[in-house]
């Protein structure tokens, strides 16, 4: 198996891109500029949570006017 290693990578804010990083015990940093790293950029947490809240169907043609923050 080629994947020995976990090769995920994580979002850098200094960076603006997902980046390899070293973790430690409960903080992770990234390997480019040693700037603190989080596990998704906050635009995709933002739309994770919409898709994850929104899950119910959608009608067509009702989407905006009333739909809660
Ligand atoms: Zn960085």
């Amino acid at each position: 198996m080629a994947n020995d290693f976990y090769d995920a990578t994580m979002w850098c804010e200094r960076c603006s891109e997902y980046v390899r990083f070293l973790q430690s015990t409960e903080k992770a940093f990234c390997t480019e500029c040693g700037e603190r790293v989080q596990m998704l950029r906050d635009d995709d947490i933002r739309r994770i949570r919409r898709l994850l809240g929104g899950a119910k169907p959608r009608r067509a043609g009702s989407e905006g006017a009333s739909t809660p923050a």
